[in-house]
């Protein structure tokens, strides 16, 4: 059966598919495939430590596993599935960037942003994008196709290693927050998505064992998936990226609610607070003169107020070419007390990377 979302949104045909990794795979699926190479099943578990436990991708490293089976379970399971081709680091080189290049030359990014008290991570989880947003750098250029669960997973699993290693200065740290915001829209790779949630969320060594607490996932407003996560029993953040409270607006910030209307949207989020147990994210750039009006932020705070949620304003991060550009300071604090006045609770989003493209895919764009 196609999923919602892989149903709507297809993938361009004829696209290789990168290789099988053990981060695409259930703990069960890993013995079989140890097994298909010829080696014992308990490999899978040795492997599964490695990756996963102690981020060590080189064979030479795996000193509880024969040398000639070393090479043969690498090349089946844990094959290089992307190269670093360049970190580009702000704010004294406590935001990284990094640009990735995949087996088939597609780039995506990802980038680490290390605070005083936590460490966030915001991964891809498509090369491109099919969902269209005007002002948002990854859109513009489309969807090349869906990242495998793996290339999703190896990310957070170099910026793991990275964070351990110290390369991050202020000394060795975990990873406390992962956010779906970097490249794509998650809800329309639904499968290898929540595939990457349970590598990332199964304790180890079958998985990294961070919490689905500090994992927020952000989308568009795909209904069909978003009801399918509740109902799935996920516990993760869900962030909603509204911008607009009303469907003219939003048709055209927005494409897909011409699909899914706001409505829609925010039932599905209501629901998804219910089921979830957790106050749902509605994120809303700011755009100055296009949704930054007093009566919108009225409506705003109308169609919110009462429900378990939070707002997170954003201000605009201008893409090369775009007409648009962030509010007025004056705007933006009158967008802030009316949603107040509703009693919804709101921040303004710190626009941490700006300098080196850090929101929205235009690190990749400028590449390609
Ligand atoms: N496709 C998902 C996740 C990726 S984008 C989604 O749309 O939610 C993460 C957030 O950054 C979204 O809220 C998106 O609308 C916002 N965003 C994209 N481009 C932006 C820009 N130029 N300025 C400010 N926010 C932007």
């Amino acid at each position: 059966m196609p999923q919602p979302g892989e149903l709507t949104f297809a993938v361009p045909r004829g696209a290789r598919k990168p290789p099988r990794h053990l981060a695409d795979l259930t703990p069960a699926e890993r013995r079989d495939a140890v097994a298909g190479l010829g080696e014992k099943p308990f490999r899978a578990k040795q492997l599964s430590q490695h990756y996963f436990a102690r981020y060590a991708d080189d064979p030479a490293s795996w000193t509880d596993i024969p040398a000639a089976a070393r090479e043969k379970l690498a090349d089946g399971l844990l094959p290089e599935l992307m190269s670093v081709v360049r970190h580009i680091s702000c704010d004294n080189d406590t935001t990284r960037k990094t640009l990735w290049r995949l087996f088939d030359g597609t780039l995506v990014e990802s980038v680490l942003m290390r605070y005083p008290d936590r460490v966030t991570m915001c991964i891809s989880s498509q090369a491109g994008c099919g969902m269209n947003c005007p002002f948002c750098a990854t859109g513009q250029a489309g969807l090349t196709r869906n990242l495998s669960t793996a290339e999703i997973v190896h990310q957070i699993v170099a910026g793991m290693r990275s964070l351990r290693d110290g390369e991050i200065p202020g000394g060795a740290a975990r990873l406390n927050n992962i956010v779906f915001m970097g490249m794509g829209e998650p809800l329309a790779n639904y499968n290898r998505v929540v595939g990457a949630i349970r590598r990332l969320t199964d304790p180890e060594p079958d998985g990294l064992g961070l919490s689905q607490r500090g994992i927020t996932v952000s989308t568009v407003g795909l209904v069909p998936a978003m009801l399918r996560f509740a109902d799935e029993g996920f516990k993760c953040r869900l962030a909603v990226s509204l911008h607009a409270p009303d469907d003219e607006l939003r048709d055209t910030l927005v494409p897909v609610n011409t699909r899914w209307k706001v409505r829609e949207v925010l039932d599905a989020a209501w629901h998804y607070a219910e089921v979830s147990g957790r106050r749902i994210s509605v994120e809303y750039a700011l755009i100055k003169d296009i949704n930054d009006q007093a009566w919108r932020a009225d409506l705003l705070g109308r169609l919110l107020k009462g429900h378990r949620v939070h707002v997170n304003l954003i201000p605009l991060n201008p893409t090369p070419g775009s007409k648009w550009t962030a509010s007025r300071p004056e705007d933006e604090k009158a967008f802030v007390r009316a949603l107040e006045h509703h009693g919804v609770p709101v921040t303004v989003r710190d626009t941490r990377g700006q300098e080196i493209d850090g929101a929205c895919g235009q690190l990749a764009a400028s590449e390609s």
